[in-house]
């Protein structure tokens, strides 16, 4: 063994925003107590991004990795549960449907449900998938409860995120991250120090004078991307002929007064020249149009913004401005960009903060045993790149897969070519009902098919295998599943009272 390399001693962040502190938290979680010195720097003359408010299960993971209690949580970034998105009005006006986390029904004789349900479909019974979603039978009658029971129970099933102000999150991990020893620095960075015979990072200088020296340099700037592409010009794929929105208009309003209850997941609505967010918090709810100016002017996006809320505006419209792709390269020399410096997915399925969270594992996991980090960077760069990929791809299915006609956006994004992955996905579907997991997709087959299926796709023929079962047989099993998820959920509490429950135990 070659232990003399350098080892990686002094990481230095520069961001505050969530990608900033969620990298600070872990960091200094896993550092703690060691000679690992861990500094970030953050601007308040810059500010955040400051959006960024729904999330997918994996969130779940990172907050037990820090050991951070539930009820602390919710109490300080004013979360709520979330059980799924519905998608309104992406097939054609007045549809909906809802992609949720867990599961659709139960797996039968070693294969999907859903291929029981296609049999049923088949013998001329109209039967909804989503009468076998515990997710949307809880969240249509707003309810929710913690996942219980044997795996195979309804409950057992069903999986959940969180929606949160991602300002307030930040906020919490900054305590965190400070009381597990990183040290915060107060200003702008105007300088980055390289060395001359490799280019690494060798320091960064603050406005005030001072410097901070580094073996690792963490880029948390968010779209700045000030160390990955400013000084390392990592370079960047541009995504944006397969998801052609670049802007968003955000704001937050007061939770609608006469809604009945606390509503456990996002809402997805399709507009003009792209789609509009509605986020249930427990103070308020975080709503956005993210649209294409292609199609639409920024004024315009606003006006249909301030029209369609539940509830008083309660700030200014904000405008944010993006190129959906991601970096040539995620980690260049000593440098590794995490978070909106990485690239950017558009918030459709809410992963930023999932790409965040998965760039922290992998750097923790492929952290490099010297400082010059190059076995490593191979390794994260090929895995961030499938990552962001295979996103991408399930993102453009919900635009391609669509009957909206007659504006100009829709036209475009419904008839545009798509990258091959997607084209022999959805061919395997349409054939035979298959939907294979590759290249390790966050996004499972429970994903694909509320879309596929929520948007018109509908596959030729069921699995074989569904024959085992007789006509009637499989009617009595559906059923039997049903009745069981349509208990399961009338049995669960209230979502605003649970939630009020949870923040109110001490
Ligand atoms: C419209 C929109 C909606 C979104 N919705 C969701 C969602 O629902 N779910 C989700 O998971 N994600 C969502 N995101 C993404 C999410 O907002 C980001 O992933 C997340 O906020 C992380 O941002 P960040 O920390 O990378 O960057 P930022 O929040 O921009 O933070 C950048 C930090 O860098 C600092 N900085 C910059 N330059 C300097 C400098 N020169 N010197 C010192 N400091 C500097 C700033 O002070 C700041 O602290 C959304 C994004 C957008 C644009």
């Amino acid at each position: 063994m070659n232990n003399t390399a350098k080892a990686v001693k002094k990481i230095v962040i520069v961001g505050g925003g969530t990608a900033g502190w969620m990298t600070a938290a872990a960091l200094g979680h896993v550092f703690r107590g060691s000679d690992v010195r861990i500094d970030l720097i953050e601007s308040e003359d810059i500010g955040t991004v400051g959006v960024g408010e729904a999330t997918i299960p994996e969130i779940l993971k990172f907050n037990a990795m820090l050991g951070i209690h539930e009820a602390d949580f919710l109490r300080a970034t004013k979360a709520t549960f979330k059980l799924g998105i519905e998608f309104i009005g992406w097939t054609k006006d007045g549809e909906r449907y809802f992609h949720p986390f867990g599961v659709y029904g139960t797996d039968m004789e070693g294969i999907s449900f859903h291929h029981f349900w296609l049999k049923a479909r088949a013998q001329g019974h109209d039967i909804a998938l989503s009468d076998f979603c515990l997710a949307w039978q809880a969240g249509v009658k707003g309810r929710f409860a913690h996942p219980a029971g044997p795996p195979n129970a309804p409950l057992g099933t069903l999986s959940y995120a969180y929606h949160f102000d991602a300002v307030l999150y930040a906020r919490f991990l900054r305590q965190y991250a400070e009381a597990h020893g990183v040290h915060r620095h107060q200003g702008k960075v105007t300088e980055v120090k390289q060395n001359g015979n490799n280019g690494n990072i060798r320091a960064v200088r603050i406005e005030d004078g001072r410097e901070f020296a580094g073996d690792l340099f963490v880029d948390c700037t968010g779209f700045y991307g000030l160390l990955i592409e400013k000084t390392l010009q990592a370079g960047y794929d541009d995504w944006s002929h397969w998801l052609p929105c670049n802007s968003a208009v955000a704001v937050p309003s007061e939770r609608d007064p006469a809604a009945p209850g606390l509503r456990p997941y996002t809402t997805a609505t399709t507009r003009t020249a792209g789609w509009q967010w509605n986020i249930p918090l427990q103070h308020r709810t975080g709503n956005g149009y993210v649209y294409c100016n292609a199609y639409i002017s920024d004024d315009e996006a606003a006006g249909t913004l301030l029209s369609n809320l539940d509830g008083k505006p309660l700030a200014d419209v904000r405008q944010l401005r993006f190129t959906t792709g991601k970096r040539k390269q995620v980690w260049k020399n000593n440098c590794i960009a995490i978070g909106l410096s990485s690239g950017f997915l558009e918030p459709l399925e809410s992963t930023s903060i999932h790409l965040i969270q998965s760039a922290i594992t992998k750097l923790i996991n492929l952290f490099p045993a010297s400082a010059d980090g190059t076995v490593s960077r191979g390794v994260f760069n090929r895995l961030i790149d499938q990552e962001f990929s295979t996103i991408r791809n399930f993102l453009i299915l919900h635009y391609n897969v669509t009957e909206r006609t007659g504006m100009p956006f829709w036209d475009h994004v419904r008839t545009m070519d798509v990258p091959d992955f997607l084209t022999d996905k959805r061919a395997l579907f349409e054939h035979s009902g298959r939907i294979y997991r590759e290249e390790n997709e966050i996004f499972t087959e429970p994903s694909w098919l509320a879309v596929f299926t929520g948007q018109g796709v509908m596959p030729r023929q069921y699995h074989p295998i569904a024959n085992v079962l007789g006509a009637e047989e499989n009617l009595d099993r559906l059923q039997a599943i049903k009745s069981a998820i349509m208990q399961t959920a009338n049995a669960m509490p209230d979502h605003g009272e649970y939630v009020a429950r949870m923040i109110a135990a001490k």
